[in-house]
């Protein structure tokens, strides 16, 4: 009987594709597609992600891995004529991890595997030059220690900064040879000394253990911890890639480069890039050395330039998009190492975008799935000043975007007390905890060394809106010093600093903000915003401009604002509103008018509160004429009130200690008393929305005459009010037959007295799950459904909305109970099965019943998605939101319509 064969877990450059990602992870499927495309990479081979799963599965390698490696090695020796660390001429070979997403945390490269104390001279002497060589071998025993035994990376960077020191040498490159070998043996020593053997002399050991190390390393608390808050899923493993050498620090002829077919800072158009003569690997981004411009580089070696310009455009027609590369020149040969879709800001998305539509390079549906609204998001912000010297300390994660200056301050406590005299204050610590509430309250913005994108730091800003950079690793916090170290630069506490949570730069001293020119644009139009504009700002925001006019082509979910006055409405339908999705009438009753409240509470008899109703009713009704007017044309639903009476009442306490100490007012006894007869447990679950129309006699009637009256005044005067009315917090469809009872009522009288039709529509907020569950009901007494999301998941998590995102989610999101808080982005499988309920449901008793969100999520990129795939026909957010949701609908349409294959 015939064997079976055994799976195929190597894959030769040649052999493979960049449709194999998740066999070949991003590294290997793309050097296997440049391969194909014919550019010179060096030989080699990727060992795949179901090796790695098999090994992290079984706790040892598949069978056949050994002899499938060994047979990819002798094809690749076979193809070079060298044998891997032989001692004469050695074939050394790279090995490197490639996950299908990209991951910062995990394992990176050993580069030289397969020199040893033999081969060392072979390829001295192969390469006709010893300094070369020892420098080779140096670099694999550093790499192989820290990444494939552990050791901790200091204690070989100090011995290579002392022996630089002892040789006189300013850089590494001025090591001589007789310095390097003296390295080697001091480093061998560390490696003996820290795991009891000596390094491993045999070639393919080094490459076996190498591969390994790669294999563990996917598991690490680092890599998964990264993979947690990325969303990347665990079961995936990475592939390693094994390539044969090629040398840039075979002397001045030869060195190593990264490069990018555009600009990844700003967008401009035009290979941009960093080369580092007679260097290796990671030298170019340690930043240990200057690096030269391609320009320089153009100069020095014109021929392997030139072939590079050939290859970006060549790279970027393949991909049609902005790419990344790394390349080598060995003694005047170019090679490329590595190419991918480049990162990049969110000012270089969108003028990309256009610059490739602009060349026909993609089409416009394309562009618009290259820029995302949290990158719009992004450029909405207050920026520094471009145009001002800066002098950059270091550079962590964009976390919270904004632009923010302040003195230095490493407690909670100092920020609370500084910023309460007056200052602008940083809160720089190690990391956040919610102890440091207050502080970062109080902070303009806030700092950390520690923590990524979901630290509490970074989560906790985010949600108060306050820039945030974390994660800065070179910033060494000594918080009881009160200073902070960086690149050997101390600063103290009071010293001003400037920090871009945009781009996660931290920059010394103050610097001038500007106002973001894509708010201009939006605030003023296109015309206005680029007559401030210089030709990059201008590029960006005619960028901006053409991407979001396309989305508003292209979208099928209609976008209004939550904006409760005529300025919100104003300006929310500069942004691009269709209309208002959710006006809370509450904020109609704070300031002067709060006293009329505690009026209707606290009065006896039917007369006063008809009185006091009466004398709310035509500022009420001024409110709405102020609102219609500012959205003519478009429809506006106006929320009746929603939360409980006593909000608008002094504080319990506070009154009954004024009381207690003789301080009380006339009156302050019966308000107290209403206090605490109005007093809940649990408010948010108590006398609320409906319930409160239900139970307090003539309010809601008050609310539904102004409605109805604004609309008839506006009609009369010639506009075109197109009011909705809003019921909060319905559970049953009886709820919402005894209000409309009422208010259909309410509003054939003004229409007869007033002699038009008003055709206003009546609907309901759908925010609790009983709701949903029972929509098929419900819509026998709406005309339309508004998701209220807030109080849908507060109630569906049984989380309350006020208290948890300070005190449980930092925990929760640590422990990886979610990933991004449910009230920031749509909870998708309970939420969201909800809303879905509801919406079949709605659906079926009232086929023409329109849909809407006017909760948080309606402005959030990842939940307008779902929106648009439940089948809503609206989305409402604030208004400074309303672009990020029509870019967003306008994505989520283009995508639906590729089959999610953008
Ligand atoms: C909601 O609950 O989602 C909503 C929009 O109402 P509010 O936030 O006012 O409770
Ligand atoms: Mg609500």
């Amino acid at each position: 009987m015939a064997t079976p064969r055994p799976a195929q877990l190597v894959y030769d450059f040649a052999d493979g594709s960049r449709d194999m990602v998740d066999l070949l992870g991003g590294k290997g499927a793309n050097l296997a597609e440049m391969t194909r495309l014919g550019l010179p990479v060096p030989p080699g081979f990727t060992i795949t992600t179901e090796a790695c799963r098999h090994y992290l599965a079984q706790g040892e390698e598949p069978q056949s891995l050994r002899v499938q490696v060994t047979m990819a090695l002798r094809r690749l020796e076979d193809k070079l004529g060298r044998r891997l660390g032989d001692v004469q001429d050695p074939l050394l070979v790279s090995v490197r991890s490639g996950a299908k997403f990209s991951m910062p945390g995990m394992m990176e490269t050993v580069l030289n595997v397969g020199l040893n104390d033999y081969s060392v001279k072979g390829l001295a002497e192969a390469a006709n030059d010893e300094r070369f060589a020892w420098d080779s071998y140096r670099r694999l025993v550093q790499m192989f220690g820290k990444t494939v035994l552990g050791i901790p990376g200091e204690r070989f960077e100090d011995e290579l900064e002392a022996t630089k020191q002892r040789a006189g040498a300013a850089s590494d490159v001025e090591l001589p040879v007789d310095a390097l070998r003296e390295l080697v043996e001091t480093f061998k020593a560390i490696v003996a000394e820290h795991t009891g053997r000596e390094f491993p002399q045999d070639p393919r050991e080094q490459l076996d253990m190498a591969m390994r190390a790669v294999f563990d390393s996917w598991n690490t608390e680092r890599a998964r911890l990264y993979r947690r808050r990325e969303r990347i899923p665990h079961d995936l493993g990475t592939a390693v890639n094994v390539c044969a050498m090629v040398f840039g620090n075979m002397g001045e002829t030869s060195g190593t480069g990264v490069c990018f077919t555009r600009d990844p800072a700003t967008g401009k158009p035009g290979a941009y890039g960093d080369y580092l003569v007679n260097a290796q690997g990671e030298d170019v981004v340690a930043g240990i050395r200057n690096t030269l411009s391609l320009e320089d580089f153009a100069r020095l070696d014109p021929a392997s330039h030139a072939e590079l310009v050939q290859i970006m455009r060549r790279l970027e027609t393949h991909y049609r998009d902005l790419c990344d590369i790394e390349f080598t020149v060995e003694r005047g040969k170019l090679w490329m190492l590595q190419t991918r879709v480049g990162k990049r800001t969110a000012a270089a998305a969108f003028r990309i975008a256009t610059q490739l539509m602009d060349e026909r390079v993609i089409t416009p549906d394309e562009a618009l799935s290259r820029v995302t609204g949290a990158q719009l998001g992004q450029l909405l912000f207050p920026q520094f000043d471009p145009t001002a010297e800066r002098e950059l300390l270091t550079k962590g994660m964009a976390a919270s975007p904004g632009a923010a200056s302040g003195k230095l301050v490493f407690s909670s406590p100092t920020a609370v007390e500084w910023a309460a005299r007056g200052e602008q204050v940083i809160l720089c610590r190690r990391e956040t905890t919610p102890d440091d509430l207050p502080g970062m309250v109080a902070a303009t913005g806030v700092l950390t060394s520690r923590g990524g994108k979901t630290s509490h730091a970074a989560v906790v800003a985010r949600g108060m809106g306050r820039t945030c950079v974390c994660g800065a690793e070179e910033l060494d916090v000594d918080v009881a010093a009160r200073t902070v170290t960086v690149r050997g630069r101390v600063l103290r506490e009071g010293d001003v600093i400037s920090i871009d949570g945009a781009t996660g730069e931290v920059f010394a001293g103050q610097l001038p903000v500007v106002a973001s020119p894509v708010v201009n644009y939006l605030e003023n139009g296109l015309e206005a915003a680029l007559a401030e504009a210089d030709e990059e700002t201008a590029e960006l925001v005619r960028s901006v401009d053409r991407v979001l006019r396309h989305a508003d082509r292209t979208r099928r979910l209609r976008v209004r604002a939550n904006a409760d006055t005529a300025e919100d409405a104003a300006r929310a339908r500069r942004m691009g509103a269709e209309g208002i999705g959710l006006c809370r009438t509450e904020h109609m009753f704070l300031g002067d008018r709060r006293v009329l409240i505690e009026r209707l509470v606290l009065a006896e008899t039917a007369d006063e509160q008809e009185q006091v109703l009466a004398e709310l009713l035509p500022l009420q009704r001024a409110d709405f004429v102020e609102l219609l007017e500012a959205m003519d044309g478009l429809p506006v639903t106006i929320r009746l009130l929603d939360p409980p009476l006593h909000e608008f009442l002094p504080d319990r306490t506070a009154l009954a200690v004024k009381i207690a100490r003789g301080e009380g007012e006339e009156g302050d006894e019966r308000l107290l008393a209403a206090v605490e007869r109005l007093h809940e447990a649990n408010p948010m679950l108590g006398l609320r929305g409906v319930r409160l129309g239900l139970l307090v006699p003539g309010l809601y009637a008050m609310q539904v005459r102004a409605i109805a009256e604004a609309a008839a005044e506006r009609r009369t005067a010639g506009g075109d009010p197109r009011v909705e009315i809003m019921v909060p917090l319905v559970g049953s469809v009886m709820e919402l037959h005894l209000i409309r009872d009422e208010i259909d009522g309410i509003i054939a009288g003004i229409e007869e007295a007033a002699g038009v039709q008003l055709a206003i529509p009546i609907g309901t907020m759908i925010e609790l799950p009983r709701a949903a569950l029972t929509a098929r009901r419900i819509a026998e007494a709406a005309e339309f459904f508004s998701f209220g999301t807030n109080d849908l998941t507060q109630t569906t998590w049984g989380f309350s909305r006020d208290d948890v995102e300070a005190s449980i989610f930092a925990a929760y999101l640590e422990k990886g109970v979610f990933t991004v808080s449910p009230f920031e982005s749509l909870d998708r499988d309970g939420v969201g099965a909800l809303i879905r309920t509801a919406v079949a449901a709605g659906r079926e008793t009232r086929t023409d019943l329109k849909l809407g969100v006017c909760g948080e999520h309606g402005g959030d990129p990842d939940s307008v998605h779902f929106f648009h795939d439940a089948g809503l026909d609206y989305v409402s957010c604030s208004p400074f939101r309303v672009p990020v949701a029509r870019l967003e609908a306008g994505r989520a349409a283009v995508h639906t319509e590729a089959g999610g294959h953008l």
